[in-house]
């Protein structure tokens, strides 16, 4: 009867009306595998007429355009010696180790995130890649634990039981 999940899932004004594991059971036919490939996943619930009615203050795109011009050239410098590898997100698993380092509080916080969310090592990866994108974008050095939880945060589907 009910092939499709009716789309109300996390709705905040209506309410699912799916028979329970409908959900769960339509998410798992997006493979693993195909999630550890896609950097980011953010769950994105409606926006009602008022809230999009209102003018609120927002970065504006300009500004948000050069940091990403900076955070590249900054990503340009660091691989510059490794060929074809130009941002974060080209870099191998080798590479990873030696370019997302992280500290013992970062350390503790992500693992207790993979064993919680139950993150495979291509997620972990992302992860370390995406945090590393986001220290870039906030002029940052080092990965500080702030960057890593925001990454953690992009990883929505991965998380076991996140419709169940
Ligand atoms: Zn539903």
């Amino acid at each position: 009867m009910n092939r499709f999940p009716c789309g109300y899932y996390n709705h905040p004004e209506k309410d699912c009306v799916c028979p329970p594991g409908t959900v769960q059971k339509y998410l798992n036919k997006i493979s693993g595998p195909l999630l550890d490939r896609i950097d980011i996943h953010v769950e994105v619930t409606p926006v009602s007429y008022n809230e999009l009615a209102t003018e609120r203050k927002s970065e504006k795109s300009e500004a948000v355009r050069k940091r990403v011009i900076k955070a590249r050239s900054v990503q340009e410098k660091r691989y510059k010696e490794n060929e074809g590898v130009h941002c974060n997100s080209q870099i191998s698993s080798k590479q990873l180790r030696e370019v997302c380092k992280i500290d013992e509080a970062g350390n503790q916080l992500l693992k207790t995130a993979m064993e919680k969310l139950g993150l495979s090592a291509r997620a972990y990866d992302r992860i370390l890649k995406v945090a590393r994108t986001i220290a870039d974008l906030d002029e940052s050095e080092n990965i500080e634990t702030s960057h890593l939880a925001e990454a953690i945060q992009y990883r929505s589907l991965d998380r076991e039981g996140w419709a169940g």
